[in-house]
């Protein structure tokens, strides 16, 4: 299991040997997850396309979130904040209104995301805030040990559910493409080439973007194992789906037992949030001369 120890950030005392951009480990320093997570998958995955699209680590953000997928903040080399359990959109929303020319990627569970920040979320669709956030869903808790997750199938038997889960599980692909996100896809950590594929769409389309990652939790998930979705998942292409058409998006997202669609399921194009605010639309934030005098604003809450 994952802890928060061996921490390295911007902010961190430099290791010996950091190597260019993106492409941590860096010498002595290895991720804290288990031998056979699906985070290993995603983790590469990311830095593929960091260094892709040769992403300046100075001149971009990622927020992460609580959970072993938000360790990951100790192995990626880039502007970083790990958020409060549930908070990473917001805290990424604020640094886009900040400064929208800079690119902001969340890095979330599906705990996070779709239980604690499930407000956060479906807000952020509506709004079409210009971040990316790429959820590891592994259907549980795997920093607390094994606790049931929003994704879990009902029945799902875990330390927290001994019976099994009542509820039915958070459908993230139908609650994105019902709430307006403009760009939704699927991937497997297992198949990091369509994987890097989607998380760099993701993070070139314009506007409120999620990539819904199945990621097996080796050590408290033995149902949904890296076996289980190969035999379930199947390739979205131009032959079997139009991302551009609501309904058949809504159709793929209710595939989500017997065969599971990977790959974009839906992706329009619509105003960003920041294109629409006048204040906002010709210059960051950062930039614009505001010639505001914040003293009085402040001193009514001293
Ligand atoms: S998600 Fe599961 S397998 Fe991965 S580090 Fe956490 S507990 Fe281990």
């Amino acid at each position: 299991m994952s802890d928060n120890s061996n921490s390295i950030s911007p902010s961190s005392p430099k290791p010996l040997a950091p190597t260019i951009g993106l492409t941590a480990p860096f010498a002595g320093y290895f991720p804290t997850w288990c031998p056979g997570c699906g985070n290993f998958g995603i983790w590469s995955s990311l830095k593929s396309v960091f260094n892709k699209m040769k992403l300046d680590p100075d001149k971009m953000a990622i927020v992460f979130g609580i959970g072993c997928s938000g360790n990951m903040n100790d192995f990626l080399w880039a502007n970083s904040f790990h958020a409060l359990h549930g908070r990473s959109i917001p805290n990424a929303i604020g640094i886009k209104l900040a400064n929208h020319n800079l690119p902001v990627v969340v890095i979330v569970g599906d705990g996070d995301c779709y239980g604690e920040g499930g407000n956060h979320f479906l807000h952020a669709c509506r709004a079409n805030h210009d971040i990316t956030v790429i959820v590891h869903d592994n259907r549980v808790y795997g920093l607390t040990t094994g606790q049931v997750a929003p994704t879990a199938y009902k029945g799902f038997k875990s330390k927290s559910t001994p019976a099994g889960i009542i509820e039915v599980p958070v459908n993230p692909i139908a609650l994105a493409v019902s709430q307006g996100a403009t760009f939704v896809a699927q991937g497997f950590s297992a198949d990091m080439n369509q994987l890097t594929e989607l998380i760099e769409k993701g993070i070139n389309h314009k506007g409120f973007s999620v990539v819904n990652i199945f990621q097996p939790c080796v050590t408290f998930n033995h149902i949904n194992s890296y076996n289980w979705y190969r035999e379930r998942v199947y390739k979205l292409t131009p032959e079997n789906h139009n991302p551009k058409d609501l309904n058949a998006a809504w159709q793929k997202s209710q595939e989500v037992e017997a065969k599971i669609p990977l790959g974009v399921i839906y992706q329009v194009e619509r105003p960003t949030y920041a294109e629409s605010l006048p204040q906002l639309s010709k210059t960051p934030l950062i930039e614009a001369d505001l010639k505001i005098d914040l003293a009085p604003f402040i001193n009514d809450f001293i």
